[in-house]
This record gives C-alpha cells, structure tokens and sequence, in this order.
C-alpha cells in the first residue's frame, strides 16, 4: 500500500492541496469499516476496515441491501437513518450493533455523512463502522464491576442499619427487662454494667460500677451473703463464670443492705469467649425471689397452722363426741342400773360436753358468717342476760363458784344472742385457765357511757407478750398449749368481733391479786358511744 505524505502544518497558510490517490490510500489504510450507499440503503463501495470488521468481500456486499448486516431486532435502522440524511437533516454517531457473516453480532459505532452531488443535492452518504466490542466489554465490566460495588456497600449499609437496631433492640430489652441483668467485658470483671433492674436490687445508678476492687467493694451499701457466710471474693457468679470460662446457675445469694433488710437472689451467669475461646468476661442474670421466698415461708407456716387447726379442730369435736356417745352408751346399757348419785353426775358431764361441743361449732359458724352487719340492733338489758349466762355455766359446771355482782344495768342497745354469747366464752375461758376450786366473778356496772360486764378468775393471768395477740383468730398461748388445755383459739376472737357489731370494746388486764380480767364494755342507749 502507498504510504501518503502528509504536509507539515502551518496555522496561517492554506491547507496544502492532497496528493492524488491520498482517499483511496486512507481507504485502504484504515481499520473503520467505511462504505458508501445510496440514499436507498444499496452499498456502493466497500473498504478493507469493512471487509476485516463484517467478514464480507466486496463482491458479496456491493450492489446489496444494507440491510444485510441488521440483526432482526433492528430492521430497517439504516433506512430511517438515510431518510434523515436525505431531508438534510443532521445525523448524530450512534452506537448499534451489526452481523457479521458468520451470524456474529458485533457491537459498532456508527458516524454517517452525507455525499453530495452537483447543486447540493444529497445522492448518498458515507458511513464508517468502528468495532467497539472492547469498549462494550469493558463498559459492561464497569458497569457490574459497579453494580457488584454498589449492591456490596447497599450491603454493608443495610447490614450497619440490622446491627445499629439489633443494638437498640438490645438496649431496650435490658432497660424494660424485670431481671437484673450485669455484664462485665473483661476477665476480672473490673467494671460490671448494671441494667436498671439489677440496679434497683443492688440499690445503685444503673450503668457501669467499678469492681476491680471486688464485688461489692467497700463503698458499696451492700454485703453478699451465701447460707449466712460472706461471700468469698471472686465467687460472685459473673466473676465465678468470667474466671473458669464455666456457666453458672441457680444459686441463691443474699443481698444485705446497709439497712438490715435482705433479699435473696436466684443467679446464672455466662461466660463470654474471645477468637481463641478464651474467657473474655461474663453476662449474668439475676432474679429476685424475696417475694416468693417470703411467700413460700408464709404457705409452709399457713400450712403448718392449717394443720394444727385441723388437728385443734377434729380434737376439739370428736372428745367431747366420744364422751358423749360413751354416756349415752353407758345409761343405755341393757339390764345396768344406776343409782341417782351418778345418774346425776352422767347427766351434769352430758349436758356439759354436749355444750362444750355446741360452743365450739358456734364460735366456728359465728366467725364463718359475713352478714351479721346487717343484724337490727335493740334495746337489750345486760343484767339480765349476764344472769342467764351464769346459771346456764352453773348448770355446766356446779362444783365452780360463780361470785356476781349484777343488780339491775340499764339498757345497751345490742343484741340478746351476742351477749350471751361472749359472756358464755368468757366464763368458759375462766373455767379453763383458772383453779377448779377458785371462784370466778362476774359483775355489770351502767356508768355514763356504756354498761360493762367484768369477768374475772384467779388463773394463770396473762402473760405480756400474749396480751397483745389473745383476740387473733386461732392464738392461743404458750401456756395453754403446753398444758394441753382443750380450745381452737377463737373464743375470745369471737368476743371481740360481736363486742364490735354492737359497737363496743373488749380487753383484758391483770387483777389486783392474780388472775386476769376481762372487761367488755357496749354503749348505753341513749349514749354518745351508741351512734
Ligand atoms: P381457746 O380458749 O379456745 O384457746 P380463746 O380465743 O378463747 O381460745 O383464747 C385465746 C387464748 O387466750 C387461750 O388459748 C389462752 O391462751 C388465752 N386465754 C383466754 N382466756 C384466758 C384466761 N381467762 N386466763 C388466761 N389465759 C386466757
């Protein structure tokens, strides 16, 4: 091929005029694809760059449609663009793709000019094809090489966000959680992160404490206890899973504040590994049972009185029961005969057993029965009723001195049943803890405010710390359980709860020369006390 001398370049001159030949030269030389066509698509020339890009000789491609080298998808490209070419108008390069005669596709820039003929009329155009498949390529590269960027930082920001949530979620699950929860991030624990539960057991800020110093140092308005000992330094259950890189569970530690009070932890902890698996620090959990402890002993102790009340109970039925039923069996005896001496005695100590039995299921039903508030209260002469009680205990219990100092009261406004009742339990109650052969005394006096029935004996009298529990539900002293005296415990209670339905008190002192006294006072009629 013969080289073209190109013409050096000055600014000022014309350009030099070209050699002879020079187009067909840089035709030849050329690795664009050009051709010329007419305005109707047909191929006129066809230059090497064309052949080496499309795979065609010049003799299968002259005189042939362009359209010969549009893949299906593009038919009929080139003829819009010609159609614009010949209206004149401009026709920007553009990038497409084109078969080459193998079937190939190839990816091709493609710039068209315009050939004019005489008078500026356009007769053709001249188009050049430059293979662009590398930069293609390369684009392509880019561009996942881009995506693949952009969807692995859409990752990382995605991933960022779960983990900043995850944190949060965190943080919130332990500020809300009601368990103490401590985290420490080294081995010897030097700093324990409390959250707010833990921190309210501990009785401290929530947040980071220092406890290189030990857990509780000596600042700390705490003690650790286990089964009453100090806790030995470092057996803390965090410390304890941090240094053995062993979980710990379920063991129970005191907290003893500076104040005295306790509570029982219930503890785990775990411990938290490096890369190497090595102990890096430890979480914790820790619940406070106090409440269930306390409640556990409140049921074992509920349990045990149930217990004893149940064995009170059944004791204090079936002996008078059997008593009874012996009797009854003894005077029904065929053929017995029974002189009037102890037909009288049998009778006194059926009578009393049989009340003893009807006293103790009436305490019972009376402290069982929720609708006594709504009992009409009415005048009621106290004198009278207390003489009523009397006789009917002399008749329990004739061999017992009943001394009374009653008269005439005035009127209570109260309840007949009541009165009785409570002074029944009272002289029943001096039977029980006084000297048979000690006499027992009963007086009634009317002053401004109420009419007040004393019962007294010459007992055992009451001991101080007994004093103050008597009219709870099922006390009973020291004393009289030891003694094995028959009682449920809630004689005087039921004094108590029907002194109050009428409006009045009860209460108990020592007498003068031993003995105890047991006072009950209920509001005159007409009285300020009665309201
Ligand atoms: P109970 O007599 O059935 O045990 P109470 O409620 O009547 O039950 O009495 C409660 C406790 O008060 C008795 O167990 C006894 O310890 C004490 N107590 C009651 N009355 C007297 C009394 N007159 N003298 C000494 N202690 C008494």
């Amino acid at each position: 091929m013969t080289p073209v001398p190109i013409p050096p370049s000055d600014d000022r001159a014309e350009p030099p005029a070209l050699p002879p030949g020079w187009w067909e030269a840089a035709l030849a030389a050329t690795s664009d694809a050009i051709s010329t066509v007419t305005l109707s698509g047909i191929v006129t020339s066809w230059n090497p760059g064309a052949r080496q890009l499309f795979g065609y000789a010049n003799d299968e491609v002259v005189g042939r449609h362009l359209n010969l080298l549009e893949p299906e998808r593009r038919h009929s490209e080139m003829d819009d663009v010609l159609q614009r070419v010949a209206e004149g108008k401009p026709v920007a390069s553009f990038d497409t793709t084109r078969i080459r005669k193998g079937g190939e596709e190839v990816d091709v820039s493609i710039s068209i000019t315009p050939v004019l003929a005489e008078g500026e009329r356009v007769e053709g155009a001249v188009i050049i094809a430059r293979d662009i498949s590398d930069r293609k390529r390369f684009e392509q590269l880019l561009s996942q090489e881009i995506r693949a960027r952009e969807t692995f930082e859409g990752r990382l920001v995605d991933l960022n966000r779960q983990l900043r949530q995850r944190l949060q979620d965190l943080e919130t699950l332990l500020e809300v959680l009601p368990v103490g929860i401590g985290i420490a991030h080294d081995q010897a624990c030097s700093e324990i992160r409390l959250n707010p539960a833990l921190a309210d057991i501990l009785r401290m800020s929530s947040g980071v404490v220092p406890a290189e110093r030990g857990f509780p140092d000596d600042d700390m308005p705490f003690q650790l206890m286990q089964d009453g000992e100090v806790l030995a330094a470092g057996a803390f259950p965090l410390h304890a899973a941090a240094s053995t890189g062993q979980p710990v569970s379920d063991v129970e530690i005191d907290i003893v504040h500076d104040d005295g009070t306790t509570a029982h932890l219930l503890c785990f902890a775990a411990p938290l590994f490096d890369d190497n698996e090595d102990p890096r620090g430890a979480v914790g959990a820790f619940i406070d049972v106090t409440e269930k402890r306390r409640a556990e002993s409140e049921l074992r102790m509920a349990n045990t009185i149930k217990d004893e009340f149940l064995g009170l109970v059944s004791h204090e039925l079936r002996t008078p029961l059997t008593i009874v039923l012996g009797l009854a069996r003894f005077l029904s005896r065929e053929g017995s005969t029974v002189d009037a001496e102890t037909l009288r005695d049998t009778h006194i100590q059926l009578r009393s057993d049989a009340e003893r039995l009807s006293n103790v299921i009436e305490n019972m039903l009376i402290l069982s029965r929720l609708d006594f508030e709504a009992t009409e209260l009415e005048p009621v002469r106290v004198s009278t009723i207390v003489e009523r009680a009397v006789q009917h205990h002399r008749a329990r219990f004739p061999y017992r001195i009943v001394e009374t100092d009653v008269g005439s009261s005035g009127l209570a406004e109260g309840n007949a049943t009541w009165v009785e009742q409570v002074v029944a339990n009272l002289l029943t109650n001096a039977e029980k803890y006084s000297p048979s052969d000690a006499a027992i005394s009963v007086s009634v006096r009317t002053d401004a405010e109420a009419i007040e029935i004393v019962v007294g004996d010459r007992g055992q009298g009451i001991a101080p710390e007994d004093a103050a529990m008597l009219f709870e539900p099922f006390y009973r002293s020291q004393q009289a359980k030891g003694d094995m005296t028959p009682g449920l415990g809630l004689g005087l209670t039921v004094c108590k709860r029907l002194t109050e339905l009428q409006n009045g008190s009860v209460h108990v002192r020592e007498r003068d020369a031993g003995g105890s006294e047991f006072i009950v006072r209920i509001p005159v009629l007409g009285s300020s006390e009665d309201a």
